[in-house]
Order: C-alpha cells, then sequence, then structure tokens
C-alpha cells in the first residue's frame, strides 16, 4: 500500500475539498479533531479485487489526512481457508450449502494464527474494525484488548442460511458493536447495529476524470467497435453477479437491436471460485465477436474507468449483493445503471429515475433496448445518476459516518457530544 508523505495528506484534504465542498470538510475536521492520534487498524483478507480493498485503499489515507492513527492489515491462509471462507460467503447470501468440520477447523486455525501476528497492534488499538466473515474470530483471541472492535460486514444477509450464521454469530456477538450496509441486512445480535452504506473515492484511479485520448486508447486496446452500442459488467467471476444472465440479456437485445457487450472482471485474491465461474462464461460467449471477455490485472482501475465511460449502459445484474460499488463508479460517470433488484443496487439504481431495476434477463434486454432507442432517456437518467451519487455515495459522507460511530461507542450514554 502507497504510503503517503504529510505534504501529500494536506493535498489530499484540499483536493477532496474542491469536490465535495468547504463545508462538507470543515464537518469532517471537527468530528475528526477530537480523535487526533486514535489508533484505528483495519481488518480484512485481500488488499486486490473486490469493493473492500477498493474502500479501505482510500480510507486509510483520507483518516490519517485527518490525524487519525489508521492502519489497513490483512489476514492471510491456505487454500482450505479461502475454500471455507466463499463458502460462508455464499451461505449468507442465501446459498443453502454446508461447510465441512475439517475447513470449519481450518477457518479458526487461519484466525488463531493471524492473531498471534497481530497480537501486539490490535491489543493496543483504540479502534479495530473486522471486515466481513474472514477475520471475524480474532476478536475471540484478544481477551486483553483495550479498544472498541466492530464488525463490518459487507455482503447481502438479509436471508443466510441459518447453520452458517449461526456458527458465525458465536464469534460476531462478542463485537462492541456491528456495521450493515443496509437495514435489511441487520441480524438479531446484542450490541448495536450501525447502517452505513459504502462509497467511491471520486479523486482515485478509478473514478477522475480522463483524458479522452486514453478512453480512445482502451477502446482500441480491447478492440471495441467504436459505432456499436456499448453495454458493459465489471465483477469479480462469481455466480452472484449473473455474468451469464448479462450474456443471455445481450442476446436478446441484440435480436433487435445491434449492440456489443464488454464483460471485465479480474481475480480477487480471497475468491477461489472465479477460475471455475470464468470458464462457464467463455463457454457461454462460444465466438461471438461482439462479446469482450477481459481478465484485468487487479490494478487496472484507470482501465475500468475508460471501459464505464466508454458504455453506453451499465449493467450490474447481480443476484445477490451487498452495496455494489461498481453500480456506484457507473453513475459517477454519468451512466444509467440497469441492475438486479436485489441488496444495496436497490439504494442506488431508482427504477425509471437513475436506471432501471430487473429480475430476469428479458428484464434487462427490455430496458437496454429502450435506453439505446431513447437517448434522451439515457442521458438524462445518466445526469441524475451522477447527482445521486455525488449527494449520497462520496467517500466524504462515508468517512463522516464512520467518525460519528467512533464518537457514539466511545461516549455512548452521554446525551450530547461537544466536537470542536
Ligand atoms: N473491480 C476491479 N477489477 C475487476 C472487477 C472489479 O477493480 O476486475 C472493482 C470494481 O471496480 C469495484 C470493486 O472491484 O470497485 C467491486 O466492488 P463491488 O461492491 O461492486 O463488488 P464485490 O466484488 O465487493 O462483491
Amino acid at each position: 500500500m502507497k504510503e503517503w508523505s504529510d505534504p501529500e495528506l494536506r493535498q489530499l484534504l484540499q483536493n477532496y475539498q474542491e469536490v465535495a465542498g468547504r463545508d462538507v470538510i470543515h464537518h469532517i475536521e471537527q468530528l475528526a479533531a477530537p480523535l487526533k492520534g486514535a489508533r484505528v487498524v483495519h481488518v480484512n483478507s485481500t488488499r486486490a479485487g473486490g469493493g473492500v480493498a477498493e474502500i479501505l485503499h482510500k480510507l486509510i489515507p483520507f483518516k490519517r489526512a485527518l490525524g487519525i492513527d489508521a492502519r489497513w492489515e490483512i489476514i492471510t491462509g491456505s487454500n482450505l481457508f479461502y475454500q471455507c471462507t466463499k463458502g460462508f460467503h455464499n451461505a449468507l447470501q442465501g446459498m443453502p450449502v454446508s461447510i465441512q468440520d475439517h475447513l470449519l477447523r481450518e477457518y479458526e486455525k487461519t484466525n488463531a494464527e493471524n492473531a498471534d501476528a497481530l497480537r501486539e497492534l490490535l491489543n493496543d488499538a483504540d479502534f479495530v474494525f473486522i471486515h466481513d466473515p474472514q477475520p471475524a474470530a480474532l476478536l475471540s483471541h484478544f481477551p486483553q484488548r483495550k479498544g472498541k472492535w466492530i464488525w463490518r460486514f459487507h455482503i447481502d444477509a438479509s436471508h443466510p442460511h441459518r447453520p452458517v450464521w449461526k456458527y458465525l454469530r458465536n464469534f460476531v456477538s462478542g463485537y462492541d458493536a456491528s456495521i450493515f450496509s443496509l437495514p435489511e441486512f441487520a441480524q438479531p445480535l446484542a450490541h448495536p447495529q450501525y447502517i452505513i452504506a459504502p462509497s467511491i473515492d471520486p479523486l482515485s484511479d478509478k473514478n477522475c476524470d480522463l483524458p479522452i485520448e486514453e478512453i480512445e486508447a482502451v477502446r482500441k486496446r480491447f478492440r471495441i467497435d467504436p459505432d456499436l452500442p456499448m453495454i458493459l459488467q465489471v465483477s469479480r467471476y462469481d455466480r452472484f453477479k449473473d455474468p451469464l444472465g448479462v450474456i443471455e440479456a445481450y442476446r436478446l437485445a441484440r435480436k433487435l437491436t445491434p449492440l456489443q457487450l464488454v464483460l471485465a472482471g479480474g481475480e480477487a485474491a480471497d475468491d477461489p471460485e472465479g477460475k471455475a465461474v470464468l470458464s462457464e462464461v467463455l463457454e457461454a460467449v462460444q465466438d461471438d465477436p461482439n462479446i469482450h471477455v477481459l481478465l484485468l490485472p487487479a490494478d487496472s482501475h484507470r482501465t475500468i474507468n475508460a471501459l464505464q465511460r466508454l458504455a453506453d449502459i451499465v449493467l450490474q445484474k447481480s443476484l445477490r449483493e451487498g452495496f455494489g460499488l461498481t453500480v456506484t463508479e457507473a453513475m459517477w460517470k454519468g451512466r444509467p445503471v440497469i441492475g438486479g433488484d436485489t441488496g444495496g443496487i436497490r439504494l442506488q439504481v431508482i427504477n425509471h429515475y437513475t436506471g432501471f431495476l430487473v429480475r430476469t434477463p428479458e428484464g434487462a434486454a427490455l430496458r437496454t433496448r429502450y435506453l439505446l432507442h431513447r437517448r434522451d432517456v439515457l442521458q438524462q437518467m445518466g445526469e441524475r445518476a451522477k447527482r445521486f451519487v455525488w449527494e449520497n455515495y462520496l467517500i466524504t459522507r462515508h468517512l463522516r459516518e464512520y467518525l460519528t460511530l467512533m464518537h457514539g461507542l466511545t461516549n455512548g450514554n452521554q446525551e450530547r457530544i461537544e466536537v470542536g
């Protein structure tokens, strides 16, 4: 992870101010002032691939710029560990999978080993944010902890497969608080639960403005036809993202509208199922020259940014989705999104206003054709989408809510908290 110098951190605040406004940054500075010097550690299981890593890359320097001693640690494990945690992920999103005992033992052993490596740092931290189930069992190894421990759960847990949730609940219930992205995901737990939606960083390579030459270079590099409308889905190759449904939607839409589809994805170090899903996708594509399946390295942020700008419409046809940063990213670029009617996509895609919510490939095809024929509506929805993200889903709002939560946890019983 990049080390930031002090002048760079100061400049960072200045840059956020230009996008979000002076008042927003001033408010954040007021909230952060009493937390200066606080030791905050975030822990997850990968630095690359997926939304959690994407957010932490940006949230940590922002906190540091405000004088908070924020760090990011990852836990590592064997293939068996990731097999187990992918099973958790699938089960918590509602798949009825049972996880074998030897995998659960590997999960517990891996958390114990990682706890040893992180002992001093986490014992002394004022706030520890544990992201998702992978490191959830760390808590049980820190009976001497001094700070508040918060479990931050990013996925759609509205209908978890009960046996797996019951197993994980044993680890999670000891936390001081938990955070979910949507109220529907909250679970019966005997500690405070906070609802905080994720966000994007407008200054990042993934979301900043790009020169037209760079966008055109990406078009040429992937041989995207400049004369054909383009629909895009950016996602890890994961069945919950429904890439096969996207291909079906494209095929249905193309019967009546000339069209090309780009599926852009990469591998996440903690996702062992990606290869199998990619093979299924390639098999479904057959030899269609107008479907481009891209396997991108983890640091392809500017490339993805350019693809989102090249697209006429962005799809995110997920069957389950915690939040869907890819939706936010596309909306920020003024693209309407046709998204699965599920989880965090519903927060962002306001049906008929910033895009369309769909449940089937037929629905996605219908909406695609409509928008391609009604360019005026497409453009208007895209403009609203960008505004909606500016108002609700930038990192500045996200950080403000994290800081408020930290105050809430340390001053829980007070009716009024004065912050500068
Ligand atoms: N992403 C990426 N490369 C890829 C696929 C996805 O950089 O090949 C990024 C994507 O731009 C987004 C994040 O990974 O920022 C995915 O977050 P999202 O919340 O959409 O889904 P998750 O993968 O966390 O389920």
